[in-house]
Order: structure tokens, then sequence, then C-alpha cells
């Protein structure tokens, strides 16, 4: 049977990296970080425990540095605990979570607060369900407007008409199929405009290119001349969110 591994957190600065650790018959500690996400450590069976997190932790800016580069464009969502204070992101501005006792009614932004009503401020679940809700609506109408908005540059340089979803995504901003559907993460809403225009552009030029070829990135800069500083400042963004 394939040894699965056992999970370990990694603290590295401010950043805590998940790794998972498999023994085997093996001389050296080797560390892995896959297309995925995943960094997979291999340790020899006799390694004490205390040895292969020393050795992890002296790897951790390499590990670090990997990730970044295998996810630059494939964002994790932040876990939440839907509870009033709790900050929250939308457009690239942090709003803080308001819960009250009420009736239930759609969640609002008010201000700075995003304020959600529930019968039971207790009530997590039903708060997860007012927030996402606020998200999803939010989400198809910006993503909507700035896919049009962006769409309209793009078929002057022959980006045919695409068709769009919104998904929550684990790993990626964006995404497009070979049959013309892209797909966004439900996520980008949470991103300021610009980034926002900057997923959405890469993925339209997709619609031309099917990979990441000079021929794509020349399409990308013609429609978006700046789209390094936008990428830039997307990268950025994901870190500190
Ligand atoms: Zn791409």
């Amino acid at each position: 049977m394939k040894n699965k591994g056992t999970k370990h957190v990694l603290q590295f600065g401010t950043r805590q990296i998940s790794y998972c650790l498999h023994r085997a018959k093996r001389k050296r500690l080797r560390i892995v970080v896959t297309p995925e996400l995943r960094v997979d450590v291999f340790a020899p069976n006799d390694a004490e425990d205390e040895q292969v997190r020393a050795a992890v932790r002296k790897k951790a800016p390499w590990i670090a540095k990997t990730l970044d580069k295998v996810e630059s464009y494939h964002p994790l969502p932040t876990p939440r605990r839907y509870i009033s204070g709790e900050t929250l992101v939308y457009l690239g501005r942090q709003y803080r979570l308001k819960v009250e006792n009420s009736s239930n009614q759609p969640a609002k932004l008010l201000g700075r607060f995003l304020c959600v009503w529930v019968e039971d401020k207790a009530d997590t679940k039903a708060i997860k369900r007012a927030v996402e809700t606020w998200y999803r609506k939010r989400a198809r109408e910006t993503l909507d407007r700035h896919v049009e908005k962006c769409h309209a540059i793009a078929s002057c340089h022959g980006v045919p008409d695409p068709l769009l979803a919104i998904r929550a995504m684990r790993r990626r901003w964006g995404s497009c199929s070979p049959a013309g559907r892209i797909t966004l993460n439900l996520r980008l809403v949470q991103a300021p405009v610009h980034c926002i225009e900057y997923v959405i552009m890469h993925e339209l030029c997709h619609l031309k290119y099917h990979n990441h070829s000079k021929a794509f990135y020349s399409l990308l800069s013609r429609c978006q001349p700046d789209w390094r500083k936008r990428k830039g400042a997307l990268d950025r963004f994901r870190l500190c969110s």
C-alpha cells in the first residue's frame, strides 16, 4: 500500500507552509513541490523528527519561492470564521463583517461594513450562506461587466466572444477551456479592479491562443500594455490577503 504521509505545518515568517511527510527506505531527504501546490517531503525511515523538521525549515526559502512560482497565477481561498468584526475583502478594499440578529435578509454593504442579518448570531452556517450569496451576486455583476469591457478591446484583436462561468476554484484565478469557455474564480471579486481586468484579459487572449506562447503574450500586450504591472499587483494582493 502506498504511504500517504503525515501532515505538518512549517512557519516561515508570517507564512504557514503545509507539507506532507513521507517516510521511506531512503538515504537522503527530498522535497518536492507539485504543480498542485502540494509540498511532499520524503525522509529516511531512521531520521529523527526534529532532524527532519530542521532540514525542512532550512529549505523554507526555497519552498516558499517555488510555491510562489507555481502559484503565481493560482490563489488559495482564505478560511473565514464568519463572526462579527472579521475582515472581508471586496474589490481590493477591506470591510468588516457585522452580524445582527433579525429576520433573515440579504447581506448588504453599508459604509465599511458588510452587514448580515440572521435569526441567530451564533448560526455561522446561516452567516456563511448570506456572505457567500452576497459575494456570488457581486461577482456575477462585476465580472460580467468587466468581461464585456475587456472583450470590447480584445475583439479588435480577433478574440472571439467568450462563454463565461463563475465558480469557486481552489487554485486558479481563471481558466479557459479549448471549447472557448472562460471560468473565473468567484474570489476574483476580492481583488482590485485593475487586477480583475488583468485576469479577464489573460483568459480572453487564451480564446485565440490556448498556450503561453510568444504570440499569446504579444496579443496580451496589445490588448493590455500594462498587464505586467497588474499581474504584479495581483500577486502581491494574494500574498497579503
Ligand atoms: Zn494562461
